[in-house]
């Protein structure tokens, strides 16, 4: 029985691990999958290659990857430059920014533990440009790379995708991770996420998958009950500074731990996919290590991990899992992709 609070030392906050509750009886919702076989290629879907967007504009026949500014962005160019000031202590600023959408295969019914290790490579280059492309703008301070997968995260449409939202602020996660790596750094000399792996190594029942140049993991402190960390084992600010057998690693543990979600419950397996990179503010971040930060909201195959009291009103996560436990329940899956074995 796991039952204690776990320091979060990227995100400065407690951490209430108590899985002795995971086992309480629930009575309430739960959620339902569709298990409906779509074809990979959908007339209506917006995201399908060749198709007509709501915007009148049309899609590529892409073969590969394929980038396009989002038809519905939170922020843009489009953002009203004049505003009128509010009173008092408030402040506001224009939503200035560019939004993006990714398409990661021209498949309709693919998802990314699917993909080919070269594909998600050739993913990896596309999120490079990106984050070069659109953190070298004046305005932009940080560009949030994220993929949201499965309708219980909002998305309606399975077509395999990401978004970019470039922005005129830095996302305050990350503002918090760049200022606690900062310091440490000047405090000790060492890289915060490199004592993380360290750590992760000590112990090694949480560690997922590990190759020459990659590692995946649940954290010690991880808030969500699947929750998985992979990040190349040497330090970069950014997915930009890897070089392509790095990137090679980086694919490769990137898919196993997906397959391995997957295969868990043989389902499609919803998460919130974000990249953590350094803000491109101009300051150097020499103690940022780039990582993908995976989070699962099901803790049961049909039940979510809801957002309540502690979370919402109070601002910091109660656990009901031991990260150990998930972990070793993901370490004992298979890395074949479950509909991979159903084709063969
Ligand atoms: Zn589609
Ligand atoms: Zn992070």
């Amino acid at each position: 029985m796991t039952w204690e609070e776990r320091w979060h030392p990227l995100r400065e906050e407690w951490v209430i691990i108590a899985a002795h509750r995971q086992d309480r009886p629930w009575n309430g919702f739960t959620v339902e999958h569709e298990r409906i076989n779509f074809p990979d290629y959908i007339a209506d879907c917006y995201l399908c290659p060749g198709n007509e967007r709501i915007s009148g504009k049309q899609n590529k026949f892409y073969s590969s990857t394929f980038v396009f500014d989002n038809d519905h962005p939170c922020v843009g160019p489009q953002a009203p430059q004049e505003l009128q000031t509010p009173k008092g202590i408030y402040r506001n600023q224009s939503a200035t920014g560019i939004a993006r959408v990714v398409c990661y295969s021209p498949l309709h019914n693919f998802t990314l533990a699917q993909l080919g290790i070269c594909e998600i490579e050739q993913l990896f280059r596309v999120w490079q440009q990106q984050y070069v492309e659109l953190g070298k703008r004046e305005e932009i301070q940080h560009v949030l790379i994220f993929e949201n997968k499965g309708e219980v995260v909002g998305v309606s449409n399975p077509h395999p995708h990401c978004q970019i939202y470039a922005t005129n602020f830095i996302f305050k996660t990350i503002e918090t991770e760049a200022r606690v790596s900062q310091e440490h750094l000047e405090q000790t000399g060492r890289i915060l996420f490199q004592e993380i792996l360290e750590a992760e190594h000590n112990d090694g029942r949480r560690i997922i998958v590990e190759n020459e140049t990659a590692i995946g993991f649940v954290p010690y402190f991880a808030r969500y009950a699947y929750e998985v960390y992979v990040s190349p084992k040497k330090t970069h600010a950014s997915i930009a500074g890897m070089n392509p057998e790095e990137l090679r690693g980086l694919a490769e543990a990137l898919k196993i731990v997906l397959v391995k979600f997957g295969n868990l419950w043989k389902m499609p397996f919803p998460y919130v996919m974000t990249l953590h990179q350094a803000p491109t503010d101009g300051q150097k971040h020499e103690g940022f290590h780039f990582h993908i930060e995976i989070h699962p909201p099901l803790r049961r195959p049909n039940l979510l991990k809801y957002l309540a009291g502690p979370e919402i009103g109070g601002g910091n996560f109660l656990s009901d899992t031991a990260p150990e436990e998930k972990a070793q329940e993901l370490r004992s899956q298979s890395c074949i992709h479950y509909k991979q074995v159903e084709k063969d």
